[in-house]
């Protein structure tokens, strides 16, 4: 599948690893928009959230358990991190892989304010 987080994974293309294990990777975005801007992704494509029916859903709670883990290894889990997952067209999903973003490293902008 011409896929370019299953190429990150599969190492095809190279990545700044943060954290790794055998169901799921993260690396830093290309094009941070915060001191840290972390990308998690499940080592299985799926292609957004919508795509992962209730008997897989596990995978989401490793990843939720990934990104604390990250937040105390980094030193951001006391100040807050900002968890975000883009899904489909409308929701401004530009890769369609699954995957988390994870900003922190300074006060966000509020994020309803940015929508209007
Ligand atoms: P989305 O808009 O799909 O939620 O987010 C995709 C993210 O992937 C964007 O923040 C973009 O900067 C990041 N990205 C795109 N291509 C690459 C790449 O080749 N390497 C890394 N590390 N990040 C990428
Ligand atoms: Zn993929």
């Amino acid at each position: 599948m011409d896929c370019l987080f299953c190429k990150i994974i599969n190492g095809e293309i190279p990545s700044s690893k943060v954290y790794e294990d055998d169901k799921v990777i993260a690396f830093n975005d290309i094009n941070p928009v915060a001191p840290y801007h972390i990308l998690v992704v499940p080592k299985k494509h799926y292609d957004s959230i919508a795509d992962i029916s209730e008997k897989e859903m596990e995978i989401v709670a490793h990843i939720h358990n990934i990104i604390n883990k990250i937040a105390i290894d980094k030193g951001f889990s006391d100040a807050g991190f900002r968890i975000i997952n883009n899904c489909g067209s409308d929701g401004g999903q530009e890769v369609k892989h699954l995957h988390y973003h994870v900003l922190a490293g300074k006060k966000l902008p509020n994020y309803e304010a940015n929508q209007k």
